[in-house]
């Protein structure tokens, strides 16, 4: 399994850019300007081995899920609109498209939040997690419940956010198809997650992550 995984990650390396470190001169106090968010995402992508890239070209996003063997994640073909290539995140296997042309910034690190806690479920499970996403609505509802949850504790601990009670029921309602009994448990989960990230519990990897980089910035290693 080792050697299928080093395959993996090489096969991810060679679609994708890795994002470059960015100085090492930075304010420790500053967690969310444009350029500290960059080196978060540089930071996020080398722990949980995410590649992160643009939606521009559809036949790379085609040749990675091939590659990944999560090709049935994009459905019938990839869809080539511009409101598709423009305004959704997608995450096949390790690589996170971004909608083309997105700057950094908060608005960036927000979809990232969530999309790398899907590299951390898929690496955790390689074989398994992009078959059960499929397959089981129940599944797909856990795993975007976790994957928000990254999202929440990362916003929280970087600007100070917590999602509105409005925002979590939006949340799975569009387009994951899940059952209603799937959706009300994963807004259950989201709503006990917002509630601990308020009172300073982080749990999810990737909310662990952001608490690390802060720490790390604090103490002048970032
Ligand atoms: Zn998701």
């Amino acid at each position: 399994m080792p050697d299928a995984l080093d395959t993996l990650r090489a096969l991810a390396g060679a679609f994708t850019t890795h994002p470059e470190p960015t100085t090492m001169s930075s304010d420790p106090t500053d967690h969310t300007s444009p350029d500290a968010l960059a080196d978060l995402e540089a930071f996020l992508c080398r722990r949980f081995k995410a590649h992160v890239t643009e939606k521009g070209d559809s036949t790379i996003m085609r040749g990675v899920a091939a590659a990944f063997g999560v090709a049935s994640m994009l459905g019938v073909g990839v869809p080539s609109s511009a409101d598709f290539l423009t305004r959704f995140a997608t995450t096949l296997g390790p690589v996170v498209f971004l909608p083309s042309g997105m700057p950094k910034g908060k608005r960036r690190t927000m979809l990232l939040l969530h999309e790398i806690g899907h590299v951390e479920g898929f690496w955790s499970e390689p074989l398994f997690y992009p078959r059960a996403y499929l397959q089981s609505g129940e599944k797909r509802a856990g795993f975007e419940a976790q994957a928000e949850r990254g999202r929440i504790e990362g916003a929280f601990l970087l600007f100070g956010d917590l999602p509105t009670a409005d925002a979590v029921r939006a949340f799975m309602e569009h387009g994951y198809a899940c059952d209603a009994p799937d959706i009300t448990l994963a807004q259950q989960l989201l709503d006990i997650a917002a509630t601990a990230a308020a009172s300073g519990v982080v749990s999810s990897p990737v909310g662990l992550a952001v608490r690390d980089w802060r720490l790390a910035r604090e103490r002048g290693q970032r």
